[in-house]
This record gives structure tokens, C-alpha cells and sequence, in this order.
């Protein structure tokens, strides 16, 4: 089995970065591609801006890397010849109340060390950028846009220049860590062996961390993609700058970027649609909407009626959408399947309460135990298990009352009294069927032949809580009722 020092996963901007970094302190390379080129996902596929580190909170790994990685990467582009342009970003109030966000962006920005993130006012921004409609801005000088692959084939470059080698085509598709090491399963070539590995597979690499045997597999975040669209305009461009509003919850909002050739380029980060999955990717609403689901379609197979059933597989539907995203443990599902289980058995057979208590526990312990616990963002709120299990104990407890009370009331008939009774079929008896008589429901027989639905019958005899009945003969030239 062929042996290497290092290899690195994925030719993106990140991969080809740590394989030069590698490279350039002497270590073997080998960078694995699954595509046929580099850098054919999502490093292709960006703003091309090179962020100054202004919105990330105060002293956390991202900020400290952009603010550093900022005045690096324009040194290395004037070092190794990659088009780049230090164009500035404006970031604009629309009104008052953004006019005040913005002193808590550039507080921010300062804390990271963008020191240089100065305030405007609305004249001094529209002297910059004249077709700009604001209150207030904030400028960014050290924002720049980059030609992302010019920089990726440097490094690239780089990299191989230190006898790196770059295998395209090469999909990894399982690893094996062992004491030293870990053993490499790469489509269509023999395995390899490496003593260092580099997961930088992009928006693959949680895939990636699973595939490796012997890797805790709560350590590799779960995939949330949305999808976002970029618009261009046709026209000449109205800025000369990056324009961005005061950030929204969740993402930058629209904003307006340019690439080095001029062109106004509009991202959009969100549509409806992906916003709606990121509202079913909390797991409150994930939780609530399986155990809606699951009560309301198992209500439905004892009282059909068609609406309940109907709502509750959608929201199964679109819970199971949302458990499938999220680290789900089978555990907490069968505990919650089971309280509705016990919640529908207590309204079926009411009994003495026992199957409630059941219900609640299960529910309250299926909540809990819903999602992976090691995923501290996964965790449904007491909050909201609590309401739900009170509201199913107290229905279950409302219709075991009800139930109880009809138990104990006077019948309306003594069992032997139905003989000789008349009622109406309430569905067709063929031969069996549901007969009303005196008010109360019976499962029923018919005599002899088929009985249609609505017709007049008279119970014959009774078994148990089974009768049999035939249809009432009217006399002749009497009207039926
Ligand atoms: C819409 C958008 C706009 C952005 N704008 C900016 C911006 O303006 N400025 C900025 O700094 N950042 C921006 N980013 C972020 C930036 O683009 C990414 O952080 C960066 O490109 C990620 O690079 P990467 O190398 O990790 O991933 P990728 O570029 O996705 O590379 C991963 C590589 O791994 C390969 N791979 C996957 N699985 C395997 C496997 N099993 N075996 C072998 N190879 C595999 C893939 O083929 C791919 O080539 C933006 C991101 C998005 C989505």
C-alpha cells in the first residue's frame, strides 16, 4: 500500500491553502478532487469579496483569522500578480432605527481590530457613491474583491512547486483511522495510507468526517443548505463600491457586490422557500410538528373525517423533512410514538388514568431525548414539551371523563329491551352493519338479504352486543315516515 505524508481532501480555496501551507514546511502532499478541475464548487461560486473582519463577534477565531487574513491576502496578491481590487464596502442605514445599528457594527468592527471602519453621513456617503439613497453609512477601505480562481491557482502553484500532487478525479470515499494514521479508500485506485488528513471537502466535509471509521460522528456538524441566487445587472454599474444594508437575522441581506470586470452582481441569500426550512429546522417546531402529526393521523383511523388526517401527514410529512436534517436519535422517536400511542389507547379504552400517565411520561422523555444531546443547538425547549404534555393529558383526561359518564349513566334501554324495537340502518347491512335504535348504535345483521342504508329495520333477536334485524314492512297504502 502506497504511503504519504499528508493528504488533503478537497481542491478548493481551503484545500489548495493548506496544501501550500503543508508544502511550504516540507511535507508530501497529496490533494484528492473528485471533480476533473479545481475549485469547482462553492469557491467558484462566491462574491469573490475579501471580507475586513467586521461583523463576527468580538475575539472569536473568525474574527481574529479575517482581520489578519485581510492585510495578508492583499499582500500575497500583490506578491504573486492575483487581480484584486481594494474598492471599499459601504454598509447604509434605510432609516433612523438602522442609522443606530450602525454604531454597534462599527463597535464591533473596532473590537475585531477593522479599526478602520469610519462613520458618514448621508452627504458624505452619496459624495462617494451618488446614486446611493441613506440616512447613514459606514466605510469599510480595507473590503476588496478578488478573481478567487487567479488566487487558487497560485496557490496551486505554490504547492506544487514544493512537490505537492494534485490527483483529480480521485473521491474519497471511506478512511480508516488507525494508530499513526489513517488507510484511504479512494474511487478507482488502490488504497493509500497518510499520516495526517485534511477534511476540506467544503459543503461535503460532514460527509466526509462519517465516512472516516473511528471518528465520533456527533463531531461532524450536520449539513443545512439553503440555496440563494445571484442577479446581475445588465446596465453599467451605478456604484464603485460593495453596498451592503444593516444585516438582517440569519444572513447579510441583499447587497450589492462587484467582480473585477465592473459588473453589479445582487445575491440574494434566502428565498421563501428556504426560509420556511429554516424555520422547520428548529427543533421546537421539528418536535411539534411529528408529534402533531403522529396524534392527529392516529386520531383519524378511530374517528375518520378526513381533515385531522389530511393535516397530520402533512405535518409528518414536513417533520420528517426536518428530522432528516437534524441528529435525530431513534430513541426519543419511539418514545414519542408510544405516547400517542398511550394517549390514543386511553381515549379508546378508558381505563384508570394509567395510560395518560404513560403518555405524559413518554412524552415529556421523547423530547427530550429527540435529538442527538452532544448538539447543544438541537435541543427541544421544556417550554414547549411541557404545554404539549399537558394539553394531551388534559384532552385524554377530558375524553376519559366524558366516557366514564356515559359508562355510568342509566342506559337508556335494559339490554333485553332492543328485541322488538324499530330503528333506522345507518350504513347498508350486507350482511353487517351499524343500526340505530333508541338513540344508541349497534352493530347489526341483517336477517336475511342485503339492507340498504336508511332503511326502517326491527331487531329480531340479540347476541351479546351483536343484533339482528330486518326491515319493518309497511302496510299496505301506509305512507312511511
Ligand atoms: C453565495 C456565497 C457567497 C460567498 N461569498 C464569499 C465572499 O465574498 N468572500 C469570502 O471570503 N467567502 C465567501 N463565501 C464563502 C466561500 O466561498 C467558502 O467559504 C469557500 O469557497 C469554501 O471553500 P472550500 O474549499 O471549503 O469548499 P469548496 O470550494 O466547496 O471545495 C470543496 C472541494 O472538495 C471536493 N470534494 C468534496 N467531497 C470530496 C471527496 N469525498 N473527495 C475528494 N474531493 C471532494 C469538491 O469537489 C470541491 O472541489 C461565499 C459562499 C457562498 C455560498
Amino acid at each position: 500500500m502506497d504511503r504519504v505524508e499528508c493528504v488533503v481532501v478537497g481542491a478548493g480555496i481551503v484545500g489548495l491553502a493548506c496544501a501550500r501551507a503543508l508544502a511550504l514546511a516540507g511535507r508530501e502532499v497529496v490533494i484528492l478532487e473528485a471533480e476533473g478541475a479545481i475549485g469547482m464548487h462553492t469557491s467558484s461560486r462566491n462574491s469573490e469579496v475579501i471580507h475586513a473582519g467586521i461583523y463576527y463577534p468580538a475575539g472569536s477565531l473568525k474574527a481574529r483569522s479575517c482581520v489578519a487574513g485581510n492585510r495578508l491576502l492583499y499582500e500575497y496578491c500583490v506578491e504573486r500578480g492575483v487581480a484584486h481590487a481594494r474598492c471599499g464596502k459601504l454598509i447604509v442605514a434605510a432609516d433612523a432605527s438602522q442609522a443606530h445599528e450602525l454604531g454597534k457594527i462599527q463597535a464591533r468592527a473596532h473590537a475585531n481590530g477593522a479599526t478602520d471602519v469610519v462613520r458618514m453621513t448621508r452627504e458624505q456617503a452619496c459624495a462617494l457613491e451618488p446614486a446611493l439613497s441613506c440616512t447613514a453609512a459606514l466605510f469599510s477601505p480595507s473590503t476588496g474583491i478578488i478573481d478567487s480562481h487567479a488566487l487558487m491557482l497560485a496557490y496551486l502553484g505554490d504547492a506544487e512547486a514544493r512537490g505537492a500532487v494534485l490527483a483529480l478525479r480521485s473521491r474519497l470515499e471511506r478512511a480508516l483511522a488507525r494508530a499513526g494514521g489513517f488507510e484511504l479508500r479512494v474511487a478507482g485506485a488502490e488504497p493509500i495510507e497518510c499520516r495526517i488528513l485534511v477534511n476540506s471537502a467544503g459543503l461535503r466535509s460532514p460527509g466526509v468526517a462519517r465516512a472516516i471509521d473511528g471518528y465520533p460522528v456527533a463531531m461532524a456538524p450536520r449539513e443545512l443548505y439553503a440555496k440563494g441566487n445571484y442577479y446581475t445587472l445588465a446596465g453599467r454599474a451605478p456604484f464603485s463600491r460593495l453596498v451592503y444594508p444593516v444585516p438582517e437575522p440569519g444572513g447579510l441581506g441583499v447587497h450589492v457586490t462587484l467582480d473585477l470586470a465592473g459588473r453589479v452582481l445582487e445575491p440574494h441569500e434566502m428565498g421563501a422557500g428556504a426560509a420556511f426550512l429554516h424555520t422547520l429546522l428548529d427543533p421546537n417546531i421539528a418536535f411539534l410538528f411529528f408529534w402533531l402529526g403522529l396524534a392527529l393521523v392516529a386520531l383519524e383511523l378511530f374517528v375518520p373525517g378526513g381533515v385531522m388526517g389530511a393535516v397530520g401527514t402533512l405535518m409528518l410529512l414536513l417533520s420528517v423533512v426536518a428530522l432528516g436534517m437534524l441528529p435525530v436519535e431513534l430513541l426519543g422517536v419511539v418514545l414519542l410514538i408510544a405516547s400517542v400511542v398511550f394517549f390514543v389507547l386511553e381515549i379508546k379504552h378508558p381505563g384508570i388514568g394509567l395510560p395518560t400517565v404513560g403518555g405524559v411520561v413518554t412524552l415529556v422523555m421523547g423530547g427530550l431525548f429527540l435529538f442527538d444531546p452532544s448538539v447543544p443547538s438541537a435541543r427541544v425547549s421544556l417550554w414547549v414539551i411541557a404545554p404539549v404534555a399537558f394539553f394531551a393529558a388534559a384532552f385524554s383526561t377530558w375524553v376519559l371523563r366524558a366516557a366514564l359518564r356515559v359508562f355510568k349513566a342509566a342506559p337508556a334501554l335494559t339490554p333485553g329491551d332492543v328485541v322488538g324495537e324499530e330503528g333506522v340502518a345507518m350504513t347498508e347491512l350486507d350482511p353487517s352493519g351499524v343500526v340505530q335504535v333508541a338513540s344508541e348504535e349497534w352493530t347489526a345483521e341483517a336477517a336475511s338479504g342485503p339492507i340498504e342504508s336508511r332503511t326502517r329495520v326491527r331487531v329480531i333477536r340479540k347476541e351479546g352486543l351483536r343484533l339482528t334485524v330486518e326491515p319493518v314492512k309497511r302496510k299496505a297504502g301506509r305512507r312511511p315516515r
